[in-house]
């Protein structure tokens, strides 16, 4: 008898408890905190410096100088973070939601507005020394 009453207690917890089941797709799933499902960038904060390129293991982001772009393949991103650390300007963070499923992987691309510092016009007097010398 003393054996069922484990068995007694849990089924009676189950009968007044919460389902731990949602009813997909009519509930929608409310991802965890800190779920690591994708890259996002702030594009208006990116220097287009490459860090995030760099340190990337499997190769995934791509930063174009010349085109002014920021692009990631989804497909090839392992949700590490190390781009989201290496940023040194915290324009990027990974967000809730995950690439999905596709036929063909491709890109995914972003204008970047920013503008390189022009460099700064040597003082006349330098400019003068280095062409005589
Ligand atoms: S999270 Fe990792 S794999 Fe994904 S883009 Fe950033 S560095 Fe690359
Ligand atoms: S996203 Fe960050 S690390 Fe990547 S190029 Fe832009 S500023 Fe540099």
């Amino acid at each position: 008898m003393g054996q069922f009453l484990p068995f007694t207690k849990q089924a009676l917890k189950n009968l007044f408890s919460k389902p731990a089941t949602t009813q997909y797709p009519f509930v929608e799933r409310v991802y965890p905190e800190r779920t690591r499902g994708h890259v996002d960038i702030k594009n208006d904060d990116c220097i287009l410096c490459g860090m995030c390129m760099r340190s990337c293991p499997p190769g995934a982001i791509k930063v174009d100088r010349a085109g002014k772009s920021w692009s990631i393949n989804r497909f090839d991103c392992i949700q590490c973070g190390y781009c989201v650390e290496k940023c040194p300007k915290k324009c990027l963070s990974i967000t809730a939601g995950y690439q999905e499923p596709g036929p063909e992987k491709f890109s995914y691309k972003v204008e970047v507005p920013y503008e390189p510092p022009k460099p700064a016009a040597k003082p006349a007097n330098i400019a003068a020394a280095t062409k005589e010398g």
